[in-house]
């Protein structure tokens, strides 16, 4: 039993049904270039169409600050949606007051409305109580679809379920599921690979991982700092020296709640971050004073993937390298094949999100093989955080 509510929940047929949407598409001259959002909420607009609700999306476009905005409009969207639902979708210049309820009245059931950028109001970003009653006076039911916005307490996202019945809809569904089944109530032992840049935006997320899975690797820029904490040599290495002190703590702390944490034994190393350049694969010791770490190294693949295979929950935020440049893909590659495979013969519950997860996932050709790849990238972090996301908070049942 899930511990929201969902479509399951409520009937449809007849009613106003508002459904917040992700539609911050990436576009160019008026066209939507990437419409990978608008398909994720297809399955929802279809399933509310087909049993007789009318569909009223809410969306937010950009940062346009309360004001206005043509170039923030969300008008053009609206020819690739109808596109993708394959069904005409009609426009309100307005997502409340008179023009939103001349777009609503004409509605048969089974009809599809977009409402402008929510965030042309001032009342959207800062959860205005009377901004969200007006959005709720257009709909009899709320559903909210946009996992990627539910870390904003914002009018569209929370304030809105405060005043009607909200449920999540199939694609939200989906992502708590998935988001359940890797830090809910995990099949342990339970992995989680954290790489990346820097350690100064990932503080809160370790924090909270050590002390909810068995083994945590650590890997990417990222790494060196804890190296250097443990008085390791990286070279010219990027490296938040000053940090050494946190990194010690999260080491403490891990070491209390037994939670295994894996560092590089061994690393590819360069002169400079570069594609192809000239590299060497060393133990982490041996780091020449003018090289950098760029990669973990095959040993360190190797027992990695070995921990992979004795874990039955793998969650992933962050590169184990400098992925986007080659050869410095490697360990990314092979960790992420590895999790794909074990994940698709049956042995791996797997999530991964958040930054340039998604990239390095779809680089290694693995996101397929994984249980789930969430695209939202704030929200994704925060869940990964451990915070409660407002936005799904008023989904609870
Ligand atoms: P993040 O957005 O924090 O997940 O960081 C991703 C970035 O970390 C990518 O652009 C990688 O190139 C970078 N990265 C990963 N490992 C390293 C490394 N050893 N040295 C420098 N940059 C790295």
């Amino acid at each position: 039993m899930p511990s929201f509510k969902t479509l399951d929940d409520v009937e449809v047929s007849g009613k106003r049904v508002l459904v917040r949407v992700d539609l911050n598409v990436p576009m160019a001259d008026g066209q939507v270039t990437d419409a990978t959002r608008i398909l994720r909420i297809l399955p929802t607009i279809g399933e509310i169409s087909e049993k007789g609700g009318k569909v009223i999306l809410l969306a937010h476009f950009g940062r346009p600050n309360g004001k206005i905005n043509p170039e923030m409009s969300l008008a053009p969207v609206v020819t690739t949606l109808s596109d993708m639902i394959g069904k005409p979708v009609s426009f309100s210049t307005d997502c409340i007051g008179p023009m939103a309820e001349a777009a609503i009245n004409p509605m048969h059931d089974g009809d599809v409305t977009l409402l402008e950028n929510t965030r042309f109001h001032e009342g959207e970003e800062k959860n205005d109580d009377a901004f969200a009653a007006d959005l709720a006076k257009n709909g009899d039911l709320f559903v909210s679809d946009a996992f990627s916005a539910s870390h904003r307490a914002h009018a569209s996202t929370e304030g809105v379920a405060r005043h009607m019945k909200a449920v999540a809809g199939r694609t939200m569904q989906a992502e708590l599921e998935a988001l359940e089944a890797g830090l809910g109530e995990p099949e342990r032992p339970v992995i989680a690979i954290v790489g990346g840049a820097k350690v100064s935006t990932k503080l809160d997320l370790l924090g909270n991982l050590v002390g909810k899975v068995d083994r945590l690797v650590i890997g990417g820029g990222m790494a060196n700092t804890f190296l250097a904490a443990q008085g390791v040599d990286v070279g010219k290495s990027l490296c938040e020296h000053e940090l050494g002190d946190t990194a010690r703590e999260i080491l403490a702390k891990a070491e209390k709640e037994n939670c295994e944490i894996i560092l590089p034994e061994d690393v590819v190393v360069a002169g400079e971050f570069a594609a192809n350049a000239a590299n060497a694969n060393i133990p982490v010791t041996q780091c020449p004073a003018d090289k950098m770490i760029l990669d973990a190294g095959q040993m360190t693949v190797e027992y990695i993937i070995s921990k992979i295979k004795t874990s039955k929950t793998l969650i992933w935020n962050g590169p184990l390298g400098a992925f986007e440049i080659e050869p410095f893909d490697i360990a990314t590659v092979l960790v992420a094949k590895a999790a794909g495979k074990q994940t698709r013969e049956g042995n791996l519950v797997s999530v991964g999100g958040g930054g340039d997860t998604v990239a390095a996932l779809n680089h290694a050709d693995a996101s397929k093989d994984f249980t789930y790849v969430s695209t939202a990238g704030g929200a994704f972090l925060e869940w990964m955080e451990g915070k409660d996301l407002p936005g799904v908070s008023v989904l609870k049942a």
